[in-house]
């Protein structure tokens, strides 16, 4: 079966005067239509170099090193830069958590959104417009036409972010990889913008990632989750598996600080220690400075991903016999 999107044994490194420093470390997913899946970790585990990568954009001195990265069947790490930037304005779109790294501050909504249009169809202004208002009240934009004549200055984060969500959506994507989208908006904002996406997941019958540090989040949102941790895939499965039995002992530290999972009077757990520095990266298991299990084949031996429960579940851990029934989020 032909998924959206196939992602297999990617890696990004950054050439770098002392030498290359490997971002992305042998990682392999999958998408398909109306799926949305979360990449999760903290800051620095890789998660935007690989939405970045997979739309060839990656700033230098990043460089996608090896693998494959299969979007609608092609294999668009291969093709000329030209190819590339109809798949990426057309059939991909990314969202990021600051809307106005999008927009542009000094042009009315109604002005980008038909240059956009214009960009990539053939239409005249009347019609352009027209198909911009459809998309903003797809997104559940009140009073659109009067948008169209504001600047973002104008208009609240949360309606900023649905505006951004509005022009992604006027080449019909497929795909829709957005990095922390929600991040800098109050809860209930995050909570209505989290909704739309799933809705039109549904409705364009596209594909989401979901980049975030936040599993509270993606555990709400996605069918599927996989943890990075420096540069690696650490844990991935079905997301009802994960925040339910995680088996990783980064995955559980992640779901031991939700507060979610904290029990009356108690505090949050954090995990201790930082994501390493890329030019930093341990030897064997790279958590293990972290790890409340590391012993010392950790120190030595890199864990590969093993499947932990009927092939539906894997986690990369030395110790998953010690893993089973730790702390659990209830969905
Ligand atoms: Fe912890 Fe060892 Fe498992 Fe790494 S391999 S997560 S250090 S127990």
């Amino acid at each position: 079966m032909t998924h959206l999107l196939e992602v297999e044994n990617l890696e990004v490194k950054f050439a770098l005067r002392f030498g290359d420093l490997t971002a992305i470390d042998d990682i392999s997913f999958y998408l398909d239509k109306k799926e949305k899946l979360g990449i999760v970790g903290e800051s620095g585990a890789g998660k935007s170099v690989t939405g970045f990568a997979i739309i060839n954009l990656l700033s230098k001195p990043g460089y996608i090193a090896g693998g494959r990265i299969r979007f609608e069947g092609r294999e668009i790490n291969r093709l000329s830069a030209e190819a590339l930037r109809q798949i990426r304005g057309n059939r991909i779109s990314m969202i990021f958590q600051d809307p106005m790294m999008t927009l542009n501050p000094v042009l009315t909504i109604g002005t980008q959104m038909v240059e956009t249009v214009q960009a990539h169809r053939r239409i005249g202004k009347a019609e352009a417009r027209e198909l911009a208002l459809e998309k903003l009240r797809k997104v559940y934009i009140p009073s659109p036409e009067k948008r169209l004549d504001q600047y973002p200055h104008e208009m609240s984060g949360g309606m900023r972010q649905r505006i951004v969500i509005a022009i992604a959506l006027l080449t019909d994507p497929a795909l829709i990889i957005a990095d922390e989208p929600t991040t800098a908006l109050d809860v209930t904002i995050q909570a209505g913008i989290m909704e739309l996406l799933t809705e039109l997941c549904e409705t364009e019958a596209m594909g989401l990632i979901l980049i975030t540090h936040d599993l509270a989040v993606v555990s709400q949102v996605t069918e599927r989750i996989a943890v990075m941790y420096a540069g690696r895939i650490i844990e991935t499965g079905y997301t009802t598996d994960i925040v339910t039995h995680p088996r990783h002992p980064y995955t559980i530290g992640l779901i031991n600080s939700l507060p979610g999972t904290r029990q009356a009077g108690s505090r949050l757990e954090q995990i201790p220690g930082m994501m390493p520095n890329l030019t930093a990266i341990p030897e064997g298991c790279a958590f293990h400075p972290r790890c409340f299990l590391a012993a010392d084949q950790c120190r030595r031996h890199r864990p590969e991903l093993t499947a932990v429960s009927g092939g539906r579940h894997w986690a990369a851990c030395h110790r998953l016999d010690q893993t089973l029934g730790h702390n659990h989020l209830h969905r």
